[in-house]
């Protein structure tokens, strides 16, 4: 690795140490700016690596309330306004025990990359809190949500910083937020935080947005490497939530036989073909577990997890989606699924593989669609209705549908473009860094030393 960059990597491990995830993503960019960093010495005198790797903020509060027992809880809530070079910080708000600082550090520095590929002016921040959303009555989780807006609506603001949903954060949510915010601010800004209802401001097809993205990338992807179609393949998806129903749904659209989905208990495996409209029903409308599946389906197969290599990875498939959270793809995982004849990865999730494991796919000639490409149709569409708030006027779904195609093609394009220039194949995940450190880079030169 170039001098300066080695250098970098191990100053961030240094102040980040207690930071593992966070690490990992710095590790991962950096691993695959060589090219582009050898060009230019003068970076290191500008330190642009090093402005790169620190949060512009980094926000951190408590979030009191009181459950239905009449006992109070507290919470630790998190905004990170990881960079604002391209836009205001843009990035979702996640819920889940796990949450922590580098957690969102990690997801915040992310979203910078995949935010400058979606062509759109916005920059990259994350947040969210260790609450869990899991088992709560309706009534916790608005006293929740508007205990959280009350301490981050001071931080945001439509030209500031736009949260949407993630992990445990849905348009149930949102709604609480949005008018948590709006009670607080006395203003209809709508475009303050996105992944809205339909009936106050949000736009048609964000809901599906992120997982029809994920599979326009993969038929590009797959196109582009020998006319490769999505028709007939057997594919599997893990996580049973947003990204990985609606990438179900465009997958079984092109005619793919997806076969295993899972939740973070199990996963099902129906080698008839997964009952859609089921899941729907389990995981929106009852928010259940996807065990209760074989309560319809009998003849199904109910696999449970018991380690960090999630069963889904042994089921053999031609193509598999990890859309449920990070490293959810060890190395072992990784082997399974070569060994099984898997042909492409597709990232609907953030960092789903681990480093080791997205090394083992390329050694193997594994496609492997990156997250920071692959997912970011949910990001693009979020700053369509951020567009549709300011122009107060809405689009029809065919419409939203068809940018956020067009934007998943040209992000391919440019992955593509940066593997041709710098001779990677198609190595993606290399492509995908340089493509948006480039524009990155030259955004942070231009703007003097902030
Ligand atoms: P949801 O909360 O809707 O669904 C998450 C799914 O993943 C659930 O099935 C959940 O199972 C499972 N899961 C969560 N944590 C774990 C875990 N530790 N181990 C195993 N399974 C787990 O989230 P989304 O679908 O919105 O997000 C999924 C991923 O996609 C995340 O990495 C997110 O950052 C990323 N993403 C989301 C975008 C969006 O628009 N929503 C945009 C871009 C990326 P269970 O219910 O049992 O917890």
């Amino acid at each position: 690795m170039n001098s300066y960059l080695e250098k970098v990597l191990s100053e961030v491990r240094v102040k980040n140490n207690n930071e593992p995830e966070f690490i990992q993503a710095v590790d991962e960019v950096l691993a695959t700016l060589e090219p582009v960093v050898n060009k230019h010495p003068e970076y290191e005198n500008i330190a642009l690596l090093e402005r790169f790797v620190e949060p512009e903020r980094l926000i951190s509060f408590r979030v009191p309330y009181v459950n239905d027992e009449g006992k109070t809880i507290v919470h630790r809530g998190y905004r990170v306004q990881f960079s604002s070079l391209i836009g205001p910080y843009k990035g979702g708000l996640r819920f889940h025990p796990s949450v922590n600082q580098s957690i969102m550090k990690f997801l915040g520095f992310e979203q910078i990359f995949k935010n400058a590929l979606t062509g759109l002016p916005i920059g990259g921040g994350k947040g969210g809190s260790d609450f869990d959303p899991k088992g709560k009555s309706d009534g916790e989780i608005m006293r929740f949500c508007q205990s959280f807006m009350t301490e981050l609506q001071r931080h945001i603001g439509q030209d500031v910083d736009v949260p949407a949903g993630d992990i445990g954060v849905g348009e149930r949510e949102i709604g609480y937020l949005f008018g948590q915010y709006k009670r607080i601010r006395d203003v209809y800004e709508g475009g303050v935080l996105t992944g809205k209802g339909l009936t106050y401001g949000g736009s048609l097809a964000r809901k599906e947005a992120t997982g029809f993205g994920l599979i326009y990338f993969m038929r590009e992807m797959l196109n582009a490497n020998g006319g490769i179609n999505l028709n007939g393949k057997t594919v599997t998806i893990s996580g049973a939530g947003n990204v990985a129903i609606y990438a179900c749904q465009k997958a079984l659209e092109y005619g793919a036989n997806v076969v295993a989905m899972s939740d973070s208990k199990g996963c099902i495996y129906d080698k008839y073909g997964i009952d859609l409209d089921l899941i729907k029903q389990i995981k929106e409308v009852e928010r259940g577990r996807i065990s209760d599946y074989l309560k319809v389906h009998s003849d199904a197969e109910y696999f449970e997890a018991e380690s960090e290599d999630s069963p889904i990875w042994n089921i053999k498939t031609d193509i598999a989606l990890p859309c449920a959270t990070q490293n959810e793809v060890t190395l072992n995982s990784a082997k399974k699924l070569v060994a099984n004849g898997v042909i492409a990865i597709g990232e609907g999730a953030n960092m789903p593989c681990t480093k080791e494991a997205t090394e083992y796919f390329l050694k193997n000639s594994v496609l492997v669609a990156p997250a920071k490409a692959a997912n970011a149709g949910g990001v693009a569409t979020s700053a369509i209705e951020m567009s549709q708030n300011s122009m107060r006027y809405y689009l029809t779904f065919d419409e939203v549908d068809s940018k956020l195609n067009n934007i998943m093609i040209n992000i391919f394009l440019s992955c593509k473009k940066a593997c041709e220039e710098y001779n990677l194949g198609n190595n993606y995940v290399a492509g995908a860094n340089i493509a948006a450190f480039r524009k990155l880079a030259k955004a942070m030169k231009a703007q003097g030393i902030v």
